[in-house]
């Protein structure tokens, strides 16, 4: 089974990510992990993209592509996917959906986590990951980049008739069960 996990940051993507994987068993690539791990590491990969997150701007589609495609070629994500932060924009849904196709796979569900603005930025300023990005001007300029560039992967995926809206508000239990009513 391969899902979508979309949202605006702060919405809880990461969150119920990590309770879908284990009642599913299967795993989760979260593009924002694997470039917070490598910056961690400071890889080559790393250093190329620190500044990007920084500014809570978007890596590029050409970069942010390669590494989701490779990645799912790996025997460990042949029995689906639980994909979060990925796809961002419509250049990367395109791509994702050619990736499936060519490879006789398909999405399952795209399931976007629905929370009003003012929410994302009292939850993102009170989770105190001590992530770089998680300041008040910072994620101005996420919520920014969220409306123009990955909301209209939404639409991409309503004419696919793919999107399940859940209410992001509540607790995450509540939530995790709306995320199964809507799969069923
Ligand atoms: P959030 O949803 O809270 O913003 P993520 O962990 O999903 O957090 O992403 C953190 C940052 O990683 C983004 O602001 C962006 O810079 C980068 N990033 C993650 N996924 C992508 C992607 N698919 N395309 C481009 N940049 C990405």
């Amino acid at each position: 089974m391969n899902i979508i996990l979309f949202g605006p940051p702060g919405a809880g993507k990461g969150t119920q990510a990590e309770k879908l994987i284990s009642r599913f068993n299967i795993p989760h690539l979260s593009t924002g992990n694997i470039f917070r791990s490598n910056i961690k590491n400071q890889t080559p990969l790393g250093k190329k993209v620190k500044a990007i997150l920084d500014d809570g701007k978007l890596v590029p589609d050409e970069t942010v592509v390669e590494i989701v495609t490779d990645e799912l070629q790996k025997d460990e994500y042949q029995k689906g996917v639980v994909l979060d932060g990925f796809p961002r924009t419509v250049i990367q849904a395109t791509a994702l959906d050619k990736f499936f196709s060519d490879n006789g796979s398909r999405i399952d569900a795209f399931v976007t986590l629905s929370v009003p603005e003012e929410e994302l930025i009292s939850r993102i300023l009170s989770r105190g990951e001590g992530r770089s990005d998680d300041t008040p001007e910072k994620i101005k300029t996420r919520l920014q980049v969220y409306r123009n560039e990955t909301e209209p992967v939404l639409n991409h995926y309503k004419k696919q008739n793919l999107v399940k809206v859940i209410d992001g508000v509540g607790s995450i239990d509540e939530i995790f069960d709306r995320i199964l009513k809507a799969l069923k």
